[in-house]
């Protein structure tokens, strides 16, 4: 089992040594049971927040002191303790009224969400478990503590977190849970966008993600109904065995990592039901689908407040999924400049999960991938000009040769464009002579 880190273990002795009870809560206990390394390390207390604040002065700072919660700093980390308390009424299905702190760890550990992350442990290595959250957890369950369809209809943010411990974990969600999901899923509208993405990109790390959304697709839907023309439908196509939504789920299952990817693949044919024709055989086709795929996404990622430079990418990933798969040095270079190396190896990343997601037929297409990738790893080693840094000549050079302003960039990308196209090779001297030349 892991260990409590040394820091942890620090604040425990010195809240037990001033008379209180500290235990670590939540979280950290599941992880270290399950043997996973806890993200944060959560200690709750008997004592008061002004208690806790004399006990640690001069390194305690009151950063929720309406919770109750006071971040001390420790040689390794800052530690959140949070006085037991019990919540008051919750009126908006986002946060309780009021909360009031009580001295009993039982009621603290009868607030949290899921019995796997309402378990304690101290230092003795003692653990309060009331829930059977350990049973839970061996077991793979994912169990509301008391009352499934109250708990989740107080705090509807629980809905999501519920489906990110399944998709994390590969816990099966037992049967009331799963129904007080399912029933009061529309909760899902009043919580704040910032709040979604973060557990949906959670959700979305976790290695049962692609289970958990075939299971749930009309949760995700509350905030994404963009999604739900996928589910079932039909693509007439013999480069497919799947439905839209089931050859999605398989991308997905295939592009593991980077969030980029993820999201790309969750999202890389969304633009496939409304672009849907059929043509005189009966055949389907979706033409246009990647564009139809990224103004959507575009507007699905902007919905839940991702970052620009996040959402940019994950577009630029869907509007090259579709695109010839790069395998020459010339067309891998352009991708180079265009896309740089990291994304181009997200890229090929997602091009791969998409065609292992396609009729087996169709999985000759690996072995381009992998040439794409051979070339990319062999033009990189070589370093291969792509960028206007590498170029072997520069802007002096330029102003020396005579041109001013706005002509200089001009001819510096111009210079580039033949470089990576393999019209002019990255010497000084030949790109010298050709701009005197032209
Ligand atoms: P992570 O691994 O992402 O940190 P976590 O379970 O530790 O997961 P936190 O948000 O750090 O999640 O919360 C710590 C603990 O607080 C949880 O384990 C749970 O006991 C409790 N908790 C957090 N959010 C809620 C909630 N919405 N409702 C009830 N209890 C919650
Ligand atoms: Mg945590």
């Amino acid at each position: 089992m892991w260990e409590i880190p040394e820091g942890v273990q620090e604040i425990l002795h010195t809240l037990e040594r001033a008379g209180y009870e500290a235990w670590c809560v939540g979280g950290c206990v599941r992880d270290m049971l399950a043997n996973r390394e806890p993200e944060d390390w959560d200690v709750a207390t008997s004592a008061l927040p002004e208690e806790t604040m004399a006990v640690f002065e001069g390194r305690a700072a009151p950063t929720g002191l309406k919770h109750g919660t006071v971040t001390v700093r420790t040689g390794d980390r800052p530690v959140e303790i949070t006085t037991y308390r019990v919540d008051g009424e919750y009126c908006d299905h986002r946060r309780p009224e009021t909360v009031s702190f009580t001295r009993s760890l039982e009621e603290d550990l009868a607030r949290r969400d899921f019995t796997f992350n309402a378990m304690a442990l101290n230092l003795r290595r003692e653990l309060r478990d009331p829930f059977d959250g350990r049973g839970d957890l061996e077991r793979g369950v994912l169990r509301c503590v008391g009352e499934a369809a109250r708990r989740v209809q107080e705090d509807a943010l629980r809905i999501l977190r519920g489906l990110r411990f399944a998709a994390v974990l590969g816990a099966e969600i037992e049967p009331a849970t799963a129904a007080a999901i399912r029933r009061n899923r529309a909760l899902l509208k009043d919580i704040a966008a910032e709040r979604i993405q973060a557990e949906l990109t959670k959700l979305l790390r976790g290695p049962w993600a692609a289970e958990v959304l075939r299971a749930y697709p009309e949760v995700i839907g509350v905030f994404w109904p963009e999604l739900l023309p996928m589910v079932g439908f039909d693509q007439r196509n013999i480069h497919h065995c799947y439905d839209v939504w089931e050859h999605t789920l398989h991308a997905l299952k295939e592009a593991e990592g980077d969030p980029a990817l993820r999201y790309a693949a969750l999202l890389h044919d969304i633009g496939k039901p409304p672009t849907f024709t059929l043509d005189e055989n009966g055949v389907g086709h979706f033409y246009g689908h990647a564009s139809a795929s990224c103004h959507l996404a575009e507007e699905m990622l902007r919905r839940l407040k991702f970052s620009n430079e996040f959402r940019e990418r994950v577009v630029r990933l869907i509007r090259w999924h579709d695109r010839e798969i790069p395998r020459t040095d010339r067309g891998v270079r352009r991708a180079l400049r265009l896309l740089g190396k990291e994304e181009l190896r997200l890229l090929l990343a997602l091009k791969r999960a998409d065609n292992l997601a396609q009729a087996p037929a169709y999985h000759g297409r690996q072995l381009e991938i992998r040439k794409g990738e051979a070339i990319l790893d062999r033009l990189l080693a070589e370093d291969a000009c792509v960028s206007l840094r590498q170029l072997a000549v520069n802007g002096n050079d330029l102003l020396d040769l005579g041109f001013r302003g706005p002509d200089v960039g001009r001819v510096l990308k111009e210079l580039l464009n033949k470089v990576v196209d393999g019209e002019l090779p990255n010497e000084r001297e030949s790109l010298l002579r050709f701009v005197i030349k032209s």
